[in-house]
């Protein structure tokens, strides 16, 4: 066969391989920062576990790269295309398998969407806790290839800790099977574990086996504002010490409260210059309600006092301030997380170094696990390239990196290294540490044509 796309083209179905340039850039990139465009050579949509290891064979024996792909949702650049590759979407694999209430777990495709697994375990009374604020259009095959984290995942873990077994393609076309059925299971080395964030690069997921929660029963949110951030920040660390395992506790900052009122026509920038956002589920809600809102209170909040409809909307603000920001700006911003007890110090440091930079700041952050969306900021003057401004955006970026990293933090909580954030790597990890990873790649696969360029 002359080359990889004729091979695919005799070993596919109609309808399941496109080559047109519409496609290939629709395919090209996922939400991140563009570093090196690149357009895939085919997009080929698996819709069976044997169209994945035929396409894996095919690119094998071609030395093709292969860019797995579920919703490209991804804001790192894992989905970005590489040179001469060929993007295989799982979107068409979007079957739930099995949901098995009994056993509190749920078998599904890569394909399927994180809230479309919801909605279905909904009807049992279950959920699937992992909720990145992109479960309404993520695959749950990028949101494992990822390791998402979401609001939910300051009580529930990330996606990791709800990932039992997983169906892999490996770089050779076979299919391995990792994992057990069970909660428990300590058999040989956690190689689930390993599939779990490796961004494509050590195979492809083609099923996983998921473990559900009950639904709580009563789910009470608390709206807290603040007149400063710092203080809002400092009100997370009080509701741990008050005993209160909250499922979802988010922090904006005034830049994010002014960004919802001029989309949302919302007040609430006058309302305070922070916001502090929990959530208490489970039979103990109210009675865990009322121990939040006294210890924010106390810590300078004006709280809403009822279990507030209010509260409710603005946690879904919350999951949509992404992805709003209007186009007049330049904007650079990325997902570091810091140990929870250096939250008001970075919080400080970030207001610091926009002040020092003569930039803007506006920052939200799933403040429970410490993760937090810093992005800074100015104005574009007349549609004018400013280099001046550029570059201390980029300073500012630089350095609320190394600063995250000198207070014990990472440079990505939650989002992956993909392409975009190589660059900082190597300020995370050590050499001995990298160079162990380079040979586990190598050891999954060893031609490599997984994701080459990305997350490690
Ligand atoms: C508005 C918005 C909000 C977001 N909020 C969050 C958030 O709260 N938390 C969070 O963690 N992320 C968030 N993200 C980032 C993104 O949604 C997640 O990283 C998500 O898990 C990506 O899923 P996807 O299906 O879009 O994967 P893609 O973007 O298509 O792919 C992501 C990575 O996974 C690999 N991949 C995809 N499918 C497979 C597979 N089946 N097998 C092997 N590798 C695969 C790709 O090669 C790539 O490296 C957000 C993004 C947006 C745009």
């Amino acid at each position: 066969m002359s080359n990889i796309v004729d091979e695919l083209k005799t070993i596919l179905e109609p309808g399941k391989l496109a080559v047109d340039e519409t496609t290939l850039a629709r395919y090209a990139v996922d939400q991140a920062p563009v570093v090196d465009y690149q357009l895939p050579l085919a997009v080929v949509w698996a819709e069976t576990v044997e169209d994945v290891q035929a396409v894996v064979g095919a690119c094998a024996k071609h030395g093709a790269p292969i860019v797995a792909r579920g919703a490209g949702t991804g804001v790192s650049g894992g989905a970005h295309a590489s040179p001469g590759c060929i993007v295989l979407s799982l979107e068409r694999m979007n079957r739930i398998l099995a949901l098995n209430p009994d056993d509190e777990t749920a078998v599904v495709e890569p394909g399927v969407i994180n809230a479309d697994l919801n909605d279905a375990a909904a009807v049992h009374g279950l959920m699937y806790a992992p909720d990145p604020a992109s479960f309404r259009t993520s695959t749950l095959g990028g949101n494992v290839a990822t390791n998402a984290g979401g609001l939910r995942c300051a009580k529930y873990g990330v996606t990791r800790d709800s990932v039992l077994a997983l169906d892999v393609v490996l770089a050779d076309g076979s299919l391995i099977h990792t994992g057990h059925q069970t909660f428990k299971g300590v058999a040989g080395y956690d190689l689930t574990g390993l599939f779990v964030g490796s961004e494509g690069t050590l195979g492809i997921v083609v099923g996983a086996t998921l473990r559900l929660k009950y639904l709580p029963r009563e789910v009470h949110t608390i709206a807290a504002f603040y007149p400063d951030f710092r203080s809002a920040a400092a009100g997370v660390l009080a509701v741990g010490k008050a005993r209160v395992q909250p499922a979802i506790m988010e922090l904006l900052d005034g830049g994010s409260l002014h960004q919802l009122d001029e989309i949302h026509g919302s007040d609430l920038s006058s309302r305070g210059a922070s916001l502090l956002l929990i959530q208490t589920d489970g039979f103990g809600a109210a009675a865990e309600a009322d121990v939040v809102r006294e210890v924010l209170a106390a810590g300078g909040a004006t709280v809403t006092t009822e279990a507030s409809a209010e509260a409710e909307q603005l946690v879904e603000l919350r999951r949509n301030s992404r992805g709003v920001e209007v186009d007049d700006e330049y904007r650079v911003g990325e997902d570091v997380a810091v140990p929870r007890s250096r939250l008001v110090d970075y919080i400080g440091e970030l207001e610091a170094m926009a002040v020092a930079h003569g930039v803007q700041l506006k920052v939200v952050a799933h403040a429970g696990d410490g993760n937090l969306h810093p992005t800074f900021w100015v104005d574009r003057v007349d549609h004018q390239v400013d280099a001046d401004a550029m570059q201390r955006l980029g300073e500012c970026l630089d350095r609320s990196i190394t600063v995250a990293l000198a207070m014990g933090g990472t440079i990505t909580g939650e989002h992956g290294i993909g392409q975009y954030k190589l660059r900082w790597l190597g300020l995370e990890q050590p050499e001995p540490v990298r160079e162990l990873q380079r040979r586990i790649k190598h050891l999954f696969d060893p031609a490599g044509i997984l994701n080459p360029g990305k997350a490690i």
